[in-house]
Formats: structure tokens, C-alpha cells, sequence
């Protein structure tokens, strides 16, 4: 096969030169209240990449996405207790979940993936949609318990941030503490 990102002849779907070269994830931090988001690239920067979301590739994309970008920040990370790493909608009712993916890879001593946590009961898309038509389509989340009380939250694109914005307030209800949230990219509006 080729690369989708050079062209040139490779057994993976991005060949290691571009995973390395091209690949290095920055950080870059935006803030959601009081409670910050760290991403790792944005959005333009892999655009073409995650456009491969429906296809037959897109689950191979996400996993090389999330092993440089999701696995280098785990091992990394040091915190005294165990977090519960939960992921936005991570359900697979249509074949794949880009947040599954991106959960899986955040696992170390303390970094503790759950799934299946927060259930979107909106089938309402947000791509390409504003920011008013985004506000008045909220996901309405389900929520299954966990034990730990202490939360990183992960979703595949911060947009707005309504999102995120609205898992955390369910959390805080339910008296669960959000210490930040990570996504894969950051997009302008
Ligand atoms: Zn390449």
C-alpha cells in the first residue's frame, strides 16, 4: 500500500518517516470554564486523516493517531491516585468509536480506561454545524457510575466546547471530579 501521507510505498497506513516527521504531537491548551483541555494537534493538521473516519481505514488511522499521541502522554503522566480515563459517547453502534480508540491508548499505573460511561441519547451530528444549532441540540447524556471519583475526559475534536462542557456538568452532579480533558485536535470554528 502507500502512505497516506507521501505517497510513498509503506506496509502501514502512514509510513514511520511521516509518523515521526510529520506526526510529533504539539500541545496546545484551551480552557473550558476553569477546567483545561490539552490537545495535541489541530484540526487542519490531520484533517485528511480523520476524513478516513468512515471509511474501511479510518480504524487503522485513529489507532496510529492515538498510539503517538494518546501512549506518549500516558507515559509520561504521574499523578498519586488512579484517574478513570472516560471517554464522550464511546459507544460502537456504527462500527467503530473515534473516543474508544483514543481511551484505550491512555492506560498506564494510574490512568484507568473505562467505556460505555457516557452515552449520547441525541443522534443529532454536529459537523459542520454552528455554534447556535450546536446549543440547541444538546447530547443528553446517560451516565453509568463509576467508582473512582476522579475524572480525565476524552473526546476525539474540542469544537466549541459544549461538549465537554455539558459531560462535565452530569459528572458534578454526580459528584465525580473532571481534573482536565484531553482531545486529540483543536478546531477553529
Ligand atoms: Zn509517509
Amino acid at each position: 500500500m502507500h502512505c497516506l501521507m507521501c505517497g510513498s510505498f509503506s506496509l502501514l497506513h502512514i509510513c514511520k518517516t511521516c509518523q515521526i516527521e510529520e506526526l510529533e504531537p504539539s500541545l496546545y491548551i484551551t480552557y473550558i470554564d476553569d477546567v483545561k483541555v490539552l490537545s495535541f494537534y489541530t484540526y487542519d493538521k490531520i484533517k485528511i486523516l480523520l476524513h478516513t473516519k468512515h471509511t474501511d481505514i479510518g480504524y487503522y488511522i485513529l489507532n496510529i493517531l492515538a498510539s503517538i499521541a494518546m501512549k506518549k502522554f500516558a507515559m509520561n503522566f504521574e499523578y498519586t491516585s488512579k484517574i478513570a480515563v472516560v471517554g464522550i459517547d464511546d459507544h460502537n453502534g456504527h462500527g467503530y468509536s473515534h473516543t474508544a480508540i483514543l481511551v484505550k491508548f491512555l492506560k498506564s499505573k494510574v490512568l484507568i480506561p473505562h467505556f460505555n460511561i457516557l452515552r449520547s441519547q441525541s443522534t443529532y451530528s454536529y459537523s459542520s454545524k454552528t455554534v447556535k444549532q450546536r446549543e440547541s441540540n444538546p447530547r443528553n447524556f446517560i451516565y453509568h457510575d463509576i467508582k473512582l471519583n476522579e475524572i480525565i475526559l476524552i473526546d476525539d475534536i474540542i469544537t466549541t466546547g459544549k461538549t465537554l462542557q455539558e459531560a462535565m456538568l452530569l459528572l458534578k452532579q454526580n459528584n465525580k471530579k473532571v481534573l482536565f480533558c484531553v482531545t486529540l485536535a483543536k478546531a477553529k470554528l
